[in-house]
């Protein structure tokens, strides 16, 4: 998968990118879709050539299929881009929530802690807190990577966008004290109990060096760098084991993708 584009993407940025992408620059044209072309909130561009059909919405989401020569297969394909952007972009309000968003959202916005510290009757609808303070440290995540400000407007963008964040939250997602520091974490919560991200993010290898784990590739695979130089750390790479606080943890590749960094009890 490569990433997506940084926005504003224009008609040149896409015709850049594909040819970039082609095996032969000069079979770079554009596919012009009207609807999709035309559409400000949702739409964008494509560009096809020698390897395939680059697809880009205006806010910056980006396809790159194999489809050559077809054009009623890459019209198709533009079609179903342009629906699931339209699905992402569509206005959600706040009463289209469960309680659990509401509640993760009200914690946000009011810059809280935790779902917790919500005056009690912000949160006296809950069935339980865990899965509201999960939904809480996602949502605070995911705006600190798009460097968006904590508002209600914006986690419910990032809510329309993700189907899958946006239904009911299952157990998988509850959040549970982190077993260093109390703050709250998500991800396994016994056994290996996984500590908090700002816990993670003091992980360090035998040589007393910051380490931040990664995936090698999208389909999984561990690698740990050390976080000054980006260099591979062998040892956390090869072992797993960490410090935090002098106290010995564990870093692997979780189950499905992505990192765990945890302490055992
Ligand atoms: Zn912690
Ligand atoms: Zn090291």
């Amino acid at each position: 998968m490569k990433p997506p584009i940084e926005p504003p993407v224009t008609r040149d940025k896409v015709r850049e990118l594909t040819k970039r992408w082609a095996y032969e620059p000069s079979t770079v044209g554009e596919y012009l879709h009207e609807g999709f072309n035309s559409d400000p909130v949702s739409g964008g561009f494509a560009f096809s050539c020698d390897r395939g059909l680059v697809i880009a919405s205006t806010g910056g989401s980006c396809i790159w299929s194999g489809i050559t020569g077809d054009v009623a297969a890459q019209h198709d394909a533009i079609d179903e881009f342009w629906r699931k952007q339209r699905h992402k972009d569509r206005p959600l309000a706040i009463d289209q929530v469960s309680v659990w968003h509401r509640a993760a959202i009200g914690a946000l916005v009011q810059g809280l802690p935790s779902v917790a510290d919500l005056p009690e009757h912000e949160r006296e609808a809950l069935p339980d807190l865990p899965r509201a303070e999960g939904l809480l440290i996602v949502l605070r995540g995911t705006l600190r990577r798009v460097e968006s400000a904590p508002t209600e407007a914006a986690a419910l963008r990032i809510l329309a966008a993700d189907d899958w964040l946006l239904n009911t939250p299952s157990e998988a997602l509850a959040a549970h004290p982190c077993p260093l520091c109390q703050r709250l974490a998500l991800g396994s919560s016994v056994g290996r109990v996984e500590v908090c991200d700002r816990c993670a993010r003091h992980a360090r290898c035998c040589d007393n060096r910051l380490v931040a784990g990664s995936n090698t590739s999208l389909f999984g695979g561990f690698i740990a760098v050390h976080v000054d130089d980006k260099t591979p750390c062998d040892q956390v790479t090869r072992n797993g084991i960490v410090y935090i606080d002098n106290k010995v943890c564990c870093m692997g590749e979780e189950r499905i993708g992505g990192v765990y960094v945890a302490y055992e009890t």
